[in-house]
């Protein structure tokens, strides 16, 4: 996927990868909480949130999800895959 930090990336780059984060994704708190420090009030992108969580991002802990573009930004729908 091409991102253009400047024009559709949300924010980024990502504090334990350094690849851009086109989506910006809202968990629970809760399970926020569980980053470790050195990520925790930086910016992670889906995966490393997986990655540095003891026990992976559950898809239910994942509220909303926003996408960017250069025409404006769209909530994304979380839906379960089955
Ligand atoms: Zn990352």
């Amino acid at each position: 996927m091409r991102v253009n930090h400047e024009v559709d990336a949300l924010v980024g780059p990502c504090g334990r990868c350094g690849d851009s984060v086109p989506f910006d994704v809202v968990i629970d708190n809760a399970i926020w909480r569980g980053v470790p420090n050195e990520f925790r009030y930086g910016v992670l992108c889906l995966p490393c949130i997986d990655r540095v969580l003891p026990e992976g991002l559950h898809p239910d802990s994942i509220e909303n999800v926003y996408a960017s573009t250069s025409h404006g930004t769209v909530a994304l729908l979380p839906v379960r895959a089955k």
